[in-house]
């Protein structure tokens, strides 16, 4: 039986991509969101601004291409990530895409986070991203979703994000 080896050179026309994020809630940080401050009287916990959203998809657009992930690109360890705004991962993560040839055709993302009611947000949220990653706010979606008041992100100790990226080859 033969094996195909599939190469960078060979790979089908599409890539796609899976992240995910989890943040402590905690008194005392802002909360940010996609790159969007959201009036809360709390904030997600972490080395760097904590954009739970932000990080799930700086991870989908990594995992698209194989290119690992955001703790080995950006460890938590590194003093020069401290309290970093998140906006540089996922631009990072946005350009390695770009500078390989390959551009997004749209991402799909949820926040799970109890509250604040996040509605008023949504599109704000995904209009930032947008800009941010250099594509249109018509492809890119964002969902909100509580925890139903059961388990850490019902119980209001975390956030989640979940994103899904699809990337096509450029022509
Ligand atoms: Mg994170």
């Amino acid at each position: 039986m033969s094996t195909v080896t599939t190469t960078s050179a060979n790979w089908p026309p599409c890539r796609i991509g899976l992240g995910h994020d989890r943040h402590r809630l905690i008194e005392g940080r802002p909360l940010i969101l996609g790159g969007v401050t959201i009036p809360s009287d709390r904030g997600l916990d972490g080395h760097s601004d904590a954009d739970v959203l932000l990080h799930a998809i700086t991870d989908a657009l990594l995992g698209a291409l194989a290119l690992g992930d955001i703790g080995e690109w950006f460890p938590n360890t590194d003093p020069q990530w401290h309290n970093a705004d998140s906006v540089v991962f996922v631009t990072a993560a946005a350009q390695a895409v770009r500078e390989r040839g390959w551009e997004i055709a749209n991402l799909d993302c949820t926040i799970h986070a109890e509250r604040p009611k996040l509605s008023p947000y949504k599109r704000n949220i995904a209009e930032r991203i947008a800009a941010l990653l250099q594509i249109t706010s018509e492809q890119v979606n964002v969902k909100a979703k509580t925890g139903e008041k059961v388990g850490p992100i019902g119980r209001q100790e975390a956030m989640d994000a979940d994103a899904v990226v699809l990337l096509i080859r450029r022509t």
